[in-house]
């Protein structure tokens, strides 16, 4: 879907990717792979090939999953638990699903690597951006200075009421109003990737909140009957060396 700011914070050979409320993206728990209607979607909407999608099983942790040329196409039901991935092979399509957690999109233009990361609470907690920058210095050689950094749509601060004992795990984003209290699930993502020496100028956060937001799925609002969005984010072959680095976002 369009969202403002956000199809244009990376370079034209990067995309990223966040699907609306128009196709369920859910992968429950038999499944295989992506199912017929779901691939048909994705030819038909982003001309994107479903042989070159990478599925991982998200869990919840913080385990970060280095994806090279053989391991795409997926072997049908072969799909590892994991709640992000990073790659630098051009082509290679990574995804992660979500409902209200925060999707993070990571872009090393330096090193030509990207990320892509599922943060709700519990891998927020476990800081899962420190794991997968340090995917991304350790297979690439990234340095945190240089990454360019989007946040999709997710629950908003707006709406995402907790129980006190998340004061004690986000100390400092948790919003109290009265005798209620809200965590910023964004800001705690923004906090780890400002303390890890990820610039100001290079995070994006498309502030929208899947909860009060419009065109949405969201698992607080819907409950089991909630959908998934499916987030997702590749390089464009024929990136290096060639007529597309003169395009190359400085
Ligand atoms: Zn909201």
């Amino acid at each position: 879907m369009n969202l403002d700011g956000f199809d244009n914070f990376f370079p034209n050979q990067v995309k990223a990717i966040f699907t609306d409320a128009t196709t369920d993206f859910v992968l429950p728990p038999q499944a295989l792979g992506l199912s017929a209607e779901q691939k048909k979607f994705l030819r038909h909407e982003y001309q994107i090939d479903a042989d070159k999608i990478f599925t991982i099983r998200q869990v919840h942790g913080n385990k970060i999953l280095t994806i090279s040329a053989g391991d795409i196409p997926q072997q049908e039901g072969l799909i590892p638990q994991a709640d992000g991935v990073v790659t630098n092979v051009p082509g290679v399509v990574l995804s992660v699903r979500t409902a209200d957690c925060l999707p993070v999109f990571l872009y090393d233009p330096q090193k030509e690597s990207i990320g892509l990361v599922h943060a709700g609470w519990q891998s927020s907690a476990q800081k899962i951006v420190k794991q997968a920058i340090a995917a991304l210095k350790q297979n690439y050689g990234s340095c945190a200075v240089d990454l360019r950094v989007a946040f999709g749509p997710a629950i908003g601060v707006c709406c995402y009421e907790v129980g006190a004992e998340f004061a004690t795990t986000f100390p400092g984003e948790v919003l109290v109003m009265g005798n209620k209290r809200y965590l910023d699930l964004p800001l705690v993502n923004k906090n780890q990737l400002l303390s890890l020496g990820v610039q100001p100028a290079n995070i994006f956060d498309n502030a929208s909140c899947t909860v009060c937001g419009k065109g949405f799925f969201s698992y607080r609002r819907d409950k089991e009957q909630s959908g998934r969005h499916l987030s997702m984010m590749m390089m464009e072959t024929g990136i290096r060396g060639g007529k597309l680095d003169a395009r190359r976002w400085g």
